[in-house]
Order: C-alpha cells, then sequence, then structure tokens
C-alpha cells in the first residue's frame, strides 16, 4: 500500500507544522501583561476605576481584567490572534497556511463561545482591541468606563446579546 505523496503528513495523515522564522517569533509572545493591556489598565486606573486581574470568572474564561463591581470583564484583543479586521491576517500563505486557517478559525470560535458563557454567568463582555489602545489609551480607557456605566442598568444585561458583545468598529482610519 503506497504511502501519501505529502512528505509533511503527521501519522494520522494531518498536515504538521513546519518551521518558519515568523512562527518562532509568536511563539515567543506573551498573552498576559502585554504592553496594550497594561496601558490600558493603567489608564482605567486613572479614571477611578478599580478591577481585578486575570481572573477566571467561568470555567476557561480568564479575561485580562474584570470590574467585579458592575459584573464587566475587559479582554485586550491582540489584533493577529483575534483578527482585527485591520491587522488580522488576510490571506494564508506558506507551508502552514491550512494550519494557520484552523488557528484563527477557532480563535475565534473560542472567543465566542466565552463571551457567551460569561453572558450566561451574567457578565458583560467588553472587547478592545490592541490597535484601539495603542491608537489612543484613553479613549479605550473611557469606554472601559461607559461600559461600566451600561452595565450598571438593570435593562443593560438583558438587552445585550451574548453572541454581540459590546465591540467598537476597529479602523485605524476612523479618527482621520
Ligand atoms: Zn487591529
Amino acid at each position: 500500500m503506497p504511502l501519501p505523496a505529502a512528505d509533511r503528513q503527521g501519522s494520522h495523515g494531518k498536515p504538521t507544522w513546519v518551521p518558519t522564522e515568523a512562527g518562532s517569533h509568536l511563539r515567543a509572545r506573551r498573552t498576559k501583561n502585554t504592553r496594550p493591556e497594561v496601558a490600558l489598565r493603567r489608564a482605567v486606573h486613572g479614571l477611578g476605576l478599580r478591577f481585578r486581574l486575570h481572573q477566571t470568572i467561568a470555567p476557561r474564561c480568564t479575561p485580562d481584567f474584570v470590574l467585579a463591581r458592575w459584573r464587566l470583564a475587559v479582554f485586550v484583543d491582540g489584533c493577529f490572534w483575534h483578527g482585527c479586521p485591520v491587522h488580522g491576517m488576510k490571506e494564508y500563505r506558506g507551508p502552514n497556511a491550512e494550519l494557520w486557517r484552523q488557528k484563527m478559525e477557532a480563535n475565534r470560535t473560542r472567543d465566542r463561545r466565552n463571551d457567551a458563557t460569561l453572558a450566561e454567568a451574567g457578565w458583560t463582555v467588553l472587547r478592545i482591541w490592541e490597535c484601539q489602545v495603542r491608537r489612543d489609551v484613553e479613549e479605550a480607557a473611557v469606554l472601559v468606563q461607559r461600559a461600566a456605566q451600561d452595565a450598571q442598568r438593570p435593562s443593560a444585561a438583558s438587552a445585550s446579546s451574548s453572541r454581540a458583545p459590546a465591540r467598537p468598529a476597529c479602523s485605524s482610519t476612523q479618527r482621520a
């Protein structure tokens, strides 16, 4: 019986990652306390809001910080990994293209699932793109403040859909 022609098929017939220069750079990434995350926390603190870091508030859901008083969970989403419309990967190229596509799809699915889990547990979810923080950290902090104010209103909890967390449009040309 002939073996599959592709030389990078794993033992179970699945494609396997091919080491690339870009890949080794990405593996070294931080996932907690990234620079935008720290900058946003500082700005939010400057507005007088208090929060707790990296608390697991639902199974597999650890927001970057939570404003427990308002049951507001804040994530600073990296543009690359979470697929920001401006900076996310648009085409998949190179030897790992299919694996990248699958990985990014899995990331998106996980984000949506976590949003739903948190909404069911009574949390308001605010996701802010890394590039929004980089562009204007004060403005990003005000988004957190507004979300906290909205979360305080009793109607806000039932009105917000778990599938559509507050996520302002991401565009570097927005403020032209
Ligand atoms: Zn972005």
